[in-house]
């Protein structure tokens, strides 16, 4: 990637607000310099969002353009996509989502022929002929065609019911509320529950991208509904997943939001004890996952954050598991990406051999942790974090990603935005009163360090 230069992906895709920094001129450039870096047969696919189909149309225009072959799955969760790709041995994918955004946001996604999202090398050598303009351009003979394929639904959903224990989650007859937030989970997760046998009931499920249920981030706020529908329905379970299907939060059968990392630590730890081996997780990951990890006898491998860094770390040494703390989780008995229709079935699973999810939440280990900012000026995270590391020689630390130190009674990373002129900060003790002091202390740490000239 060229120095200096404005970078147009940020940790998931190209994002912005649409007619705005993210326009149809914007769309169909991409399409070109995508379709330049991969060549061959590509799909696409949208979330529901109301600007999808204008932005899917630029970007298949210049795809056509550089003679890629189109394949337009509709409207599908990015992983069905994904898996798309991966089955059909396609050289890529591109997915029109803004995942978890406001409505009036839209984004393009990459992903790879192996059906992982596009690496950071992939991004910066789409950048590079984006920047640089140096489109191919198909003589009139060889411009690409487009066909529709409407079998990405039932392809992926079969795919996750053969890749979990169908028989077991049956026979429990378990009751679920699942809130598809008007996202593309509308046409894949309720025929999911069907398939694997469940009684269910759904919630925001017609597919509208104005998000008139609440918005697409899957938070206790946003999910205040399906909380209480729950409890009231005497369901065993609650789902909830993001715009674009790639995240799965869950509700257990009292009406308790269940933070991701608990259902990361939950998922972690029972697939750890069911083949051994080794679990994938960014370095800002609460530490209670490698705990339950290690209790299921499986080791935990730590990452820069970021999903698509975690899915090849996972390649590389044979995971069974990773994920993040915001309900992303990779199950590579599905594949090498966060699948929220996968996670959900894989949380029936545990819960139809296990037993309810609060009293398998109520075994893992206590989490205590905080999270914040730092805003700076433009330009100024570098020689802070320079200064930052000159101040914490001689301390035990890694440097993964940002500076993570490990304390008497906890940790702390300091880490720089990818995207935004600020520093993360984020701290575990061993009480949440402990994580809050290690919070506000580098915080001020921080500050002092900006001060200093
Ligand atoms: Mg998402």
């Amino acid at each position: 990637m060229v120095e200096g230069r404005k970078k147009l992906f940020g940790t998931n895709g190209v994002r912005g607000v649409v007619n705005e920094s993210m326009s149809p001129e914007l769309a169909l450039r991409l399409g070109l310099a995508i379709g330049t870096a991969m060549h061959g047969e590509i799909a696409i696919a949208t979330d529901t969002r109301t600007s999808n189909t204008m932005l899917k149309e630029a970007v298949v225009s210049g795809l056509l353009s550089t003679g890629c072959n189109v394949i337009d799955t509709g409207i599908i969760p990015t992983p069905a996509l994904q898996y798309f790709v991966r089955e059909r041995r396609l050289n890529g994918g591109v997915v029109i989502t803004a995942s978890h955004n406001p409505p009036e946001f839209n984004g393009v996604k990459a992903i790879a022929s192996d059906g992982t999202e596009a690496s950071s090398q992939e991004e910066g050598m789409i950048e590079d002929i984006f920047y640089s303009e140096n489109f191919k351009r198909a003589r009139w003979n060889e411009i690409g065609q487009l066909h529709f394929n409407e079998q990405a639904a039932s392809d992926y959903i079969d795919a996750i019911a053969s890749k979990v224990d169908v028989a077991s989650i049956k026979k429990r007859k378990l009751r679920v509320v699942l809130d598809c937030s008007n996202g593309a989970s509308c046409f894949t997760s309720p025929y999911l529950l069907e398939k694997l046998g469940v009684e269910f009931i759904t919630l925001n499920a017609q597919p509208q991208g104005s998000f008139p249920g609440h918005e697409s981030e899957p938070t206790p706020e946003h999910l205040q509904s399906l909380i209480k529908s729950v409890s009231a329905l005497d369901a065993d379970l609650g789902a909830a997943h993001d715009g674009d299907a790639d995240r799965t939060v869950f509700v257990d059968e009292k009406g308790n939001y269940i933070p991701g990392e608990l259902s990361l630590a939950l998922i972690a730890m029972e697939e750890v004890r069911k083949s051994g081996g080794t679990a994938v997780v960014p370095v800002s990951t609460p530490s209670v996952v490698e705990r339950a990890i290690a209790s299921a006898g499986g080791k935990t491998i730590y990452t820069r954050v970021g999903s698509p860094v975690v899915a090849r770390k996972m390649m590389e040494v044979h995971a069974v598991i990773g994920g993040e703390e915001n309900g992303g989780i990779i199950n590579p008995r599905m594949q090498y990406c966060r699948d929220g229709g996968m996670t959900l079935a894989t949380m029936l699973e545990i819960i139809a051999k296990n037993g309810s999810l609060s009293s398998l939440i109520a075994k893992l280990p206590e989490s205590h942790t905080v999270k914040t900012k730092v805003q700076l000026a433009e330009g100024e995270g570098h020689m802070l974090m320079e200064r930052f590391r000159q101040s914490v020689q001689g301390m035990k630390r890694d440097e993964t990603d940002g500076i993570k130190l490990f304390l008497d009674r906890g940790w702390v990373l300091v880490r720089p935005s990818g995207t935004e002129p600020l520093i993360r900060i984020f701290a575990e003790g061993d009480t949440e009163e402990q994580a809050r002091k290690y919070a506000e202390e580098y915080v001020r740490i921080i500050n002092e360090l900006r001060e200093k000239r």
